[in-house]
């Protein structure tokens, strides 16, 4: 299955880039540094690495910094480490900011060739007249008049904060990007770089094209949602007689039950319904890395997504899918048994002293190592399987051998006290209908550990929220469940980001532990069975 993968992304990319020259590409991955990164952005930032490697070209991490209001140093730290959780790394980090004094001298020459305009005209009669076709007031105005009015911007007056700069390029074109956008907005905060020099800033329509070009971009990747205004992205370029960038579009991310928006996530974060940017239920780059979501199972969905147009939202199930065929191959399994209710087993014919062997912590895969399994007269097993047991039966303890269910003592409401079994490791595991996994109670050298077993829902009860939908009614009022359980004393080696099973629960990711009560936290890591998931 693999392969065939494999060979679906190469047809998907066969083309290329148009254009696209060995040694000669240049990507760039521009996120405004506003937020953390999510999985939508990831899947910008692994298309163009993947373009600038195919070619042997460049990438540069460019941080879109054209609004004070807000972007903050401190997102651009973070966004440089969820790039880093992502395995990627420009080579180049640059800011729209170092080109701010070139943008404004190529502002200025619009100006001055009559392709821009300074206008005061309100908000909403602005927005009035590019709806309905209208020119401004201030379209005909002359250059002269139009640079007196942008020197006045630049001072951040009171007079010059009532003006912005559009282009002059339609009043009543079809496609309504190319309305006279407006290319300079005034805004006296602070910025985070420039500091106070600055009082206008360029915005995306205009800085975009014009850094692109200017850096040595050659193909720049842009969600579809912006086709419409390629046009005027060429524009920018013809106007100022700078060099053409390529535009390749690609489909945005949307997934089922998800909010990919980083001021919706900002409220989930403030409204305390997550506990931060690393929460595993949120999309954010950290959060599914936190989920056990692998780098390489996340390339390999980006790459299927590839050139799809089709902007629809996916399932969660593909990409856990994908992730299971990633770990399954490398994850050390090891034991659990749910602690509430376990059931004490006394073995018969067993070992008479504590007894260790050394075995593989993962049946096909040697390099993984190896780990402690300790067998005693008395070892715990889960309820479920206890309960499962006929009398007389003939089971299987994995790693052990086979067992007959001699005797088994049941309470009042059906639960499972404690079973007798003989051991009988002449039996043939084949005939068994019951594998299943135990631990030998605690031994001084070799202790169970207290775990919790985490797993999460959804944050959203709705598939998919349309514009009018409210957020705060459709929360899901409980997201988070806690299972304890107890786990073979090999889990004590276990790092934080360590992918492992628990033979026959499924596959989690050891995450920390727990200050409060001592525990070993683990979070389920989905495997893609639309079952695990309900
Ligand atoms: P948000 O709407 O979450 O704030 P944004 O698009 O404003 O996201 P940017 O930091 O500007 O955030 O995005 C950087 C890059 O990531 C852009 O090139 C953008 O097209 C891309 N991107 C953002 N969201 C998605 C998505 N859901 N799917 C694919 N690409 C995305
Ligand atoms: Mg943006
Ligand atoms: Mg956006």
């Amino acid at each position: 299955a693999n392969k065939a993968r494999g060979t679906k992304v190469a047809a998907g990319f066969a083309l290329g880039l148009e254009g696209g020259e060995m040694g000669k590409v240049v990507t760039r991955f521009p996120p405004e540094p506003s937020g953390y990164l999510h999985i939508g952005h990831a899947k910008a930032a692994m298309l163009n690495q993947y373009f600038a490697k195919m070619y042997q070209g460049k990438l540069i991490i460019r941080f879109d910094d054209t609004n004070p209001s807000k972007e903050k140093t401190e997102f651009e730290e973070t966004i440089l480490e969820d790039l880093e959780l992502l395995d990627i790394r420009g080579d180049v980090v640059t800011h729209t900011s170092d080109y701010f004094d070139q943008l404004y001298d190529l502002a200025v020459k619009l100006i001055e060739t009559g392709k821009a305009y300074a206008d005061d005209t309100e908000r909403e009669q602005m927005q009035l007249e590019r709806r309905e076709g209208i020119a401004s007031a201030h379209r005909d105005d002359t250059a002269e008049d139009n640079l007196r009015h942008f020197a006045e911007m630049k001072t951040g007056s009171t007079e010059g904060l009532r003006w912005c700069l559009r282009a002059k390029m339609s009043v009543d074109n079809p496609n309504k990007a190319l309305r006279d956008p407006v290319i300079y907005r005034c805004n006296p905060k602070p910025h985070h770089r420039t500091g106070d020099k600055w009082k206008i800033y360029p915005t995306y329509d205009f800085a975009c094209p014009v850094v692109d070009s200017i850096e040595g971009v050659t193909h720049a990747l842009r969600t579809n949602e912006y086709r419409d205004r390629n046009p005027q992205y060429s524009w920018m370029i013809d106007a100022l007689g700078l060099r053409k960038v390529n535009i390749w579009d690609f489909s945005r991310l949307n997934f089922i039950y998800t909010l990919l928006s980083k001021r919706k996530l900002h409220e989930f974060v403030n409204n305390g319904q997550v506990r931060g940017w690393d929460d595993p239920r949120f999309p954010t780059v950290r959060g599914i890395r936190r989920r056990g979501l692998t780098v390489e199972a996340l390339r390999q969905f980006m790459l299927l997504q590839g050139p799809s147009q089709a902007i629809v939202s996916l399932e969660w199930d593909t990409i856990w899918a994908l992730n299971k065929k990633v770990i399954d191959p490398i994850a050390p399994r090891y034991w659990a048994i749910i602690e509430d209710k376990k059931v004490p087993v006394t073995i018969k014919g067993g070992p008479t002293a504590v007894e260790v062997k050394n075995l593989p912590k993962h049946k096909k895969n040697p390099d993984v190592g190896e780990k402690k399994t300790v067998y005693s007269s008395t070892i715990l097993i889960d309820q479920e399987d206890a309960k499962s047991f006929e009398d007389q039966e003939e089971v299987t303890l994995m790693d052990w051998g086979n067992a007959i269910v001699r005797s088994k003592s049941v309470d009042a409401s059906g639960n499972v006290i404690s079973i007798e079994m003989d051991l009988h490791l002449e039996g043939d595991f084949k005939k068994t209908k019951k594998k299943i996994t135990w631990l030998s109670q605690s031994t001084s050298e070799y202790p169970l550990i207290p775990v919790t077993l985490l797993d999460y829902d959804y944050l959203i009860t709705k598939k998919k929220l349309e514009e009018n939908d409210s957020v705060k009614d459709f929360i899901t009022p409980v997201t988070e469940f806690r299972e304890f359980a107890l786990a073979d004393a090999n889990v004590k080696d276990l790092t934080k980001g360590d992918y492992l099973q628990f033979e026959r629960k499924g596959y989690f990711i050891f995450d920390h532990v727990n200050d409060e009560d001592g525990r070993l936290e683990f979070i389920r890591i989905p495997d893609g069975k639309a079952a695990n998931l309900a």
